[in-house]
């Protein structure tokens, strides 16, 4: 075998549905010596970035950790925790994201009642009523910001109608932490969880998760064993509480670049890092309606974080995304599921999300439109 070459990453303008771009000073922070992890450098570190992550998620919840893992473990693990066989679930599919916690539930043995909507649909707490007197159920699961869609479900008002009918409210924040406003105590949220690479801009690797006291009781309150070892939240509390207790080697690397993260978000403050997305995506709109596109998302429900785009017409998907990377070096995505074909979509998610980066896909997209 041949010695392997340098390893050449280019730096691409990460303007897609994930990971999004990440400040040199996360990247530094990756490259620190490793300490054990019950050390207590790392114990210190561990207390850090629990409070940093209760800033962005607005919680006092104390059980707020980072799961080792990417945004679809965090995902696994509120299911995983909160269902056992014969519970049931009913969760709102508006796109790919539902779907995947869907299947994720059955896997579980849960009885899952879907409450479906057109791709590019939100829910509202009328809804959820409705179809929660005709199917109660243990747990009403919904997506903030549907990243395949950009179409983001208000949930202010929500968690009361969820709770009147005796049900937890789980919330997929994925695309809304630290890029979109999201409170967790204000707007009663039992339990949602989010990952990294999206508008908190460190590497894919950890997914926060908070767990309110409601759903606490329901892990402790459960009959069986949580079906999944790794994701178990009764294990994993004694790692994250106060005894520390060895569960799994946490990834001391990762969670030295959330901190670095976290400490970037807390120095903007959440008010005007939701601004700033709002702003810049404001100018991406204009930009992109300028050019004759057409955004699929009334603007009443569109995302900051994530833009859907519909392909014009005799444009071929495929060579403007591949000429936008060669040529231009910048990453959007195309569509998944329904919108296959159909859409592309725009990422402005955290360090991602600046004007300079909005400019620039403009003006190539206007110059490859024209050919
Ligand atoms: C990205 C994403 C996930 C999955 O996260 P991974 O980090 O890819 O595992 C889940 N939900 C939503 C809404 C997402 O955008």
């Amino acid at each position: 075998m041949n010695a392997l070459t340098d390893l050449n990453v280019p730096e691409r303008i990460l303007l897609g549905p994930g990971p999004s771009m990440v400040s040199s000073r996360v990247l530094r922070a990756m490259a620190h010596p490793l300490v054990g992890h019950l050390d207590p450098k790392f114990i210190e570190l561990m207390k850090e970035v629990q409070e940093g992550l209760r800033y962005v998620f607005q919680t006092q919840n104390q059980m707020t950790l980072p799961v080792s893992g990417t945004g679809s473990a965090g995902m696994e693990s509120t299911v995983a925790n909160l269902l056992e066989p014969g519970d049931t679930i009913m969760i709102g599919v508006n796109g790919y994201f539902g779907e995947r916690l869907c299947d994720m539930a059955s896997r579980y043995g849960a009885t899952v009642n879907r409450l479906d909507k057109p791709w590019g649909d939100v829910f509202t707490p009328e809804e959820i009523d409705a179809a929660l007197k005709k199917k109660p159920a243990k747990v009403v699961a919904v997506i903030h910001a549907e990243t395949s869609t950009g179409a983001l479900t208000s949930l202010e008002g929500m968690a009361e109608v969820v709770h009147k009918h005796g049900a937890l409210f789980l919330v997929d924040c994925v695309t809304s932490l630290g890029g979109i406003p999201l409170k967790i105590d204000e707007w009663d949220i039992d339990i949602a969880y989010s990952g990294t690479q999206k508008c908190l801009s460190c590497p894919p690797g950890l997914s926060p998760v908070t767990i309110g006291a409601r759903a606490r009781e329901a892990f402790h309150q459960r009959k069986t064993k949580v079906a999944n070892w790794y994701l178990d939240m009764t294990m994993l509390e004694h790692y994250w509480g106060d005894e520390r207790t060895y569960h799994h080697t946490a990834p001391i690397s990762m969670n030295y670049a959330l901190r670095e993260a976290l400490r970037l978000v807390m120095e903007e403050g959440l008010e005007a890092r939701y601004q700033r997305h709002r702003e810049n995506s404001q100018m991406l709109w204009d930009g992109l309606e300028d050019l004759g596109l057409r955004l699929i998302v009334p603007i009443e429900r569109r995302l900051p974080s994530l833009t859907t785009v519909a392909i014009p017409d005799g444009v071929n998907d495929m060579e403007i995304r591949k000429r936008l990377l060669e040529d231009f070096n910048i990453e959007i995505a195309g569509g998944l599921g329904a919108f296959k074909g159909k859409a592309w979509r725009i990422g402005l998610m955290g360090y991602s999300s600046r004007k300079e980066n909005v400019v620039l896909l403009l003006s190539a997209l206007e110059r490859l439109l024209k050919k």
